[in-house]
């Protein structure tokens, strides 16, 4: 009899990921499911990277590079926190790696001792506690409430920490809820942090440029003179290039840490796939990279302005504006308790599986984001099959009465 680690048995599969498949299979199998589950837009790359990658094929950029990637794309890294973000990184503190959510998780393998407390605002992205279990650490979730637009105050913050504090995480704009701080929010929180310097602030900002209603995006270690030697900048080009499946993300920080992260990958991954090296950087340094992202964030505006109404329309739903990201976070506990066609809806999940199985539309419970009451839609997907999805919600919800 085979026996697993005991860390496989601590984590949970990723819901988000476990949505889409589920709605891919359905597709596949030939019904006719709306897809509200992946957070992934649905554009295509833009041409222009994707020639620079068989550009790098034709040049034989086929071999390993250096740990963590060729010099060249640290560099177009270092140059694009210090143009765009005000955040005076040099190239040896840059590292890259298989997403945004390896680098999260390298970062988290670096930092965490058995018992080191990681606060969490929830609700949250559902990969970092998973992530901060697998590296030994304790989550302190800390509660954005409903009221507050999901976003925790500067007290809150205050009250978690501990002299066992290793690292807070912050995620504006943010997943599940689209919520966003506003850079005077975000200031005051720094002002918490810098009275605690052996505390690391994971930011993670992939969502910097889906910003909506004129919100301004600042990046956290901008915001007092001390929080760069504190702070663990995350991005990718996952979201902002429509590059979910190349796997680049990188990350910015104390050299110290940099170099630990280094280390590990040596020994795990080696290095990001070498023939996505070059297109990374291109698309960071070619203006067409910018032009890109402004037009699907004018797009992505449009729809969520769209799903948010539609949601908001809906008898006994409520739904916090989305100003970031991709995603609308509506409150559906008025439903719980309620039947459709015999299945009695108890809680977010079974909301999302009946949805899925009866009205063919598929949505990310909340609850592996701390929130049993909600679920999340992405509006990352074209107009028409929000409106289409909508119209079912909309059925559905009538069949509970
Ligand atoms: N952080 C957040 C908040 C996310 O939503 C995601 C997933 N989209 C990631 C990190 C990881 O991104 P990637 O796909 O580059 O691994
Ligand atoms: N992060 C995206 C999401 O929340 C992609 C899936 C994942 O990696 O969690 O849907």
């Amino acid at each position: 009899m085979i026996s697993l680690a005991e860390r496989v048995k601590v984590v949970a599969d990723s819901i988000t990921l476990a949505v889409s498949a589920k709605a891919n299979a359905m597709k596949k199998a030939g019904i006719d499911v709306v897809g509200f589950g992946a957070g992934e837009p649905d554009f295509d790359t833009p041409a222009f990277i994707k020639d620079a990658a068989k550009a790098a094929l034709d040049k034989g950029q086929t071999k390993y590079t250096p740990t963590p990637c060729f010099p060249e794309l640290k560099v177009a890294i270092a140059e694009k926190f210090n143009r765009e973000n005000g955040l005076p990184y040099r190239p040896d503190q840059i590292t890259t790696g298989t997403g945004g959510k390896h680098c999260l998780y390298m970062a988290f393998m670096a930092l965490l001792n058995p018992g080191d407390e990681v606060i969490i605002p929830s609700p949250y992205w559902v990969s970092y506690p998973e992530q901060v279990k697998l590296a030994g650490g304790v989550n302190k979730i800390v509660r954005g409430e409903e009221s507050n637009g999901f976003k925790i105050t500067p007290d809150q913050l205050a009250t978690a920490i501990t002299p066992k504090t290793k690292v807070v995480v912050l995620n504006s704009p943010g997943n599940p809820a689209g919520h966003a701080y506003t850079p005077a929010e975000l200031k005051a929180l720094a002002d918490v942090v810098v009275k605690h310097p052996s505390i690391v602030v994971f930011s993670d900002e992939i969502y910097e440029k889906l910003v909506y209603d004129g919100l301004q995006f600042v990046s956290f270690a901008t915001l007092h003179p001390q929080l760069p030697e504190q702070t663990l900048t995350f991005n990718c080009h996952s979201k902002s290039f429509a590059m979910t499946g190349w796997r680049v993300g990188y990350v910015g920080g104390p050299k110290a840490i940099i170099d630990a992260i280094n280390k590990l990958q040596s020994q795990m991954t080696s290095h990001i796939t070498s023939f996505v090296q070059m297109p990374a950087a291109i698309a960071l340094t070619d203006p067409r990279g910018a032009q890109s992202i402004e037009s699907m964030r004018v797009e992505f505006e449009k729809r969520g302005r769209h799903m948010w109404e539609r949601l908001s329309a809906l008898p006994n739903v409520y739904c916090v504006r989305p100003q970031g990201a991709f995603y609308c976070f509506p409150n559906v506990s008025a439903y719980f308790g309620k039947s459709a066609e015999g299945i009695k809806i108890t809680d977010a999940v079974s909301f999302a599986a009946t949805l899925l199985e009866q009205s063919h539309v598929a949505v990310v419970p909340g609850n592996d984001s701390g929130f049993e009451t909600h679920v999340r839609l992405s509006f990352a997907t074209g107009m028409g099959q929000i409106d289409k999805g909508l119209d079912r919600i909309e059925g559905f919800l009538k069949k509970l009465g």
